[in-house]
């Protein structure tokens, strides 16, 4: 079985894409490579030559027509012409159950959009991309995939030189907020109506009959991207860069450069070295989201309706929408944290009682829900006053519950053992990338896979970081 290329993408107007060939490395080699990944997309076997070649850029495998992506973002608020800078969109594959996967090509090199970059990437950065967005996917949280690391055998300079990579990321789609944004600063009113029926037959396609397809897909990328946040807090994420061009209308997450988890629980947590103002710390990230879905409905607004008004009164409505919907995805979420069986009326009160008393104490965000679940509730963080009055509420909403082997279920099923921490993921790419030594990356992988079951051996994995090994700042990966 091999790989089934059908690029629709590449059938849209030119505009949206430019045929730019990827950079070929002379020396290609296989890092890591997803096999079960390989086998869902359809592909069985393979020699480690044959696919170090197929996922650098060497000799895209058979049926790719290597294209780079069109867009444009705001990036921190500011608007800007943007586009695949180092990336190449080899196709798309069907997989055997039919699903569609995008397959690109990230550290390619350099195409039409790349402004002052060198189109590169660096080992360190692809391999932290591979791991993260891995383990969200075994946390449950909708994310773009990682085929493969393959090291290009180059330099990349960057304060250092460092080894060069090439990313092979493996998406339901690479459209994002920012490619609606270029049609519209294009004033392409064609083109954007093309793209939102195309939009619309890939990740909606029961929505795809709609009399106005704009408003259709713009409700469901909403929603979306509802669930996504929600996910992220659910597991303790901070994406880092949620700029429009970094939002995929699929709602998956896209595009790992400094995303962190928490650790202490701390709302206004930013880990971002370039986010100086802690515009996406942790409890930003709904109103982040509300704020790039209106610039979303902006794009699309001259397909909303025919007259000006009535499609500025319909984005609104939706864009107002936001706040209720998200706050009542927020407290459904928690719910599942706190094993919750039914919903109350006080539930979203007690959800914010424990935050606050977790950010008073610095409770450690995984392993304080992670305790409740056990029902490990002695010692730090639950023997200060607020903490304690809280647990007595807990427990007396449990109580009346009852249903106590299905709530325990539920809280261990939303609340991981592991998650990749911060210190554990800077220290194995360190070694990987300083040392070549991909074991403690290896090894951080598999226990990441499985992130919700408790088991011997995990002591380490669990642990906070020690004040010396915390991690202050995280740094974009180009
Ligand atoms: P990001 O912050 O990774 O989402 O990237 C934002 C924009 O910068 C995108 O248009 C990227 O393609 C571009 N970019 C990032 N790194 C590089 C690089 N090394 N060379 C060229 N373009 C880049
Ligand atoms: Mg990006």
């Amino acid at each position: 079985m091999a790989l089934v290329f059908d690029n629709t993408y590449a059938r849209l107007p030119e505009l949206f894409f430019s045929r730019t060939p990827p950079h070929a490395p002379r020396a290609p080699e296989l890092g890591v490579f997803n096999w079960p990944l390989a086998r869902r997309l359809g592909l069985e076997a393979a020699d480690e030559a044959t696919l170090a070649r197929w996922f650098s850029g060497a000799e895209p495998p058979p049926g790719a027509e290597p294209i780079s992506q069109a867009y444009a973002g705001h990036q921190f608020g500011g608007f800007s012409i943007l586009g695949d800078g180092r990336a190449s969109l080899l196709g798309e594959v069907v997989a055997p159950d039919g699903r569609r996967f995008d397959i690109q090509l990230k550290g390619s090199g350099r195409t039409p959009f790349s402004r002052r970059g060198d189109g590169k990437a660096a080992l360190g950065p692809m391999l932290r991309e591979f791991l993260v967005s891995e383990a969200m996917q075994a946390l449950g949280v909708a994310t773009t995939r990682s085929l493969a690391v393959v090291a290009t055998g180059e330099g990349v300079a960057r304060e250092d030189m460092l080894p060069g990579a090439v990313l092979t990321r493996v998406a339901s789609s690479h459209l994002r907020v920012g490619t609606f944004q270029y049609a519209q600063a294009l004033r392409d009113r064609e083109a954007l109506s093309t793209l939102v029926e195309y939009a619309l037959a890939r990740h909606a396609p029961e929505r795809a009959g709609a009399a106005r397809p704009a408003p259709a897909l713009f409700d469901h990328v909403m929603e979306k991207q509802i669930d996504l946040v929600a996910a992220w807090m659910r597991v303790g994420f901070i994406h880092g860069v949620m700029n429009t061009d970094n939002m995929a209308i699929s709602g998956e997450t896209i595009d790992y450069g400094p995303c962190a988890f928490l650790d202490d629980y701390h709302p206004l947590t930013v880990f971002s070295s370039i986010d100086e103002r802690g515009r996406y710390a942790f409890a930003n990230q709904p109103r982040i989201a509300a704020w790039n879905l209106a610039r979303f409905a902006e794009a699309l607004l001259p397909l909303f309706a025919d007259e000006a008004q009535a499609a500025i009164d319909l984005a609104q409505q939706r864009i107002d929408a936001f706040e209720p919907r998200f706050r009542a995805r927020w407290i459904a979420m928690m719910r599942g944290k706190l094993g919750l069986i039914e919903a109350r009326e006080e539930d979203g009160a007690l959800a914010d009682d424990l935050l606050s008393w977790m950010a008073d104490e610095g409770a450690d965000y995984t392993n304080t829900f992670r305790a409740l679940a056990e029902g490990e509730t002695e010692g730090a963080p639950f023997d200060g006053e607020a903490a304690r009055a809280w647990l007595t509420r807990w427990r007396a909403r449990r109580a009346a519950q009852g249903r106590d082997d299905e709530a325990g279920a539920l809280m261990r099923a939303n609340n991981p053992v592991v998650i990749p921490r911060n210190h554990l993921v800077e220290a194995a790419l360190k070694a990987a990338s300083e040392a070549g030594d991909l074991a403690p990356f290896e090894a951080l992988l598999r226990v990441l896979a499985r992130p919700y079951e408790m088991r011997e051996g995990l002591e380490r994995f669990r642990a906070p970081p020690q004040p010396q090994e915390r991690v202050r700042a995280t740094f974009c990966g180009t």
